[in-house]
């Protein structure tokens, strides 16, 4: 298996780690590989977009042709994972700062982000999530400068919620979390991520 982590901005190497953590988890014999070019998704069985700096990371993406690429292997079918940034830039809608900035927007999930929607005095923190998609055990999941996602419509299914936020949310074989699921040891998120990559 080969899962393609889009390394233009943001905690690149750290999903690289937990990829490969949790494939040796499954016994699942493949590669994370950093990704740059569209060339390099070829033959990819899934992708990750990572946390960061989500106009950034927007912008790079239409500059390297990532963003043309990943948007047609998504409706082709690919599994996608965004996270925290990630999480914006699948969505179909942003609030009035997303609308400011016009930050390139992939437009595949069917939900509205608010950034940094944990405001200031909350930048940075950790909760016990649960997930229950991932099992009974609470995921430790830690939020920077987190968004949220408002609403959720079609096929989207909301997979968690924290202080009455959406945090996490499926689409078919689109995944998008709201925190940053690689800073932690549990590889329970990347499994279930890998998962869809093998159907
Ligand atoms: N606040 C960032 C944004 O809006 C996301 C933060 C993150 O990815 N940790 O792009």
């Amino acid at each position: 298996m080969k899962i393609g982590i889009v390394g233009l901005q943001g905690a690149v190497s750290e999903h690289l780690e937990a990829t490969e953590r949790a494939m040796q988890k499954l016994g699942i014999k493949g590669e994370a590989v950093w990704v740059g070019r569209p060339v390099q998704l070829e033959g990819v069985d899934g992708i990750i977009i990572p946390g960061g700096e989500s106009t950034t990371i927007g912008k790079l993406m239409r500059t390297t042709g990532l963003f043309e690429q990943v948007k047609q292997l998504a409706t082709g079918g690919k599994p996608i994972l965004g996270t925290c940034a990630g999480l914006i830039v699948l969505a179909k809608r942003g609030d009035e700062q997303v609308m400011r900035t016009r930050q390139p927007l992939l437009g595949l999930m069917d939900i509205s982000v608010i950034r940094n929607a944990f405001g200031r005095q909350r930048e940075s923190f950790e909760v016990n999530l649960e997930i229950p998609a991932l099992g009974e055990e609470p995921f430790s999941a830690v939020f920077i400068r987190a968004p949220a996602v408002e609403e959720v419509w079609g096929d989207a299914k909301t997979l968690a919620e924290f202080q009455g936020k959406i945090v996490a949310v499926q689409q078919g074989s689109l995944l998008a979390v709201a925190f940053h699921p690689e800073l932690t040891p549990d590889t329970r998120l990347h499994e279930y991520f890998l998962r869809m990559c093998q159907r």
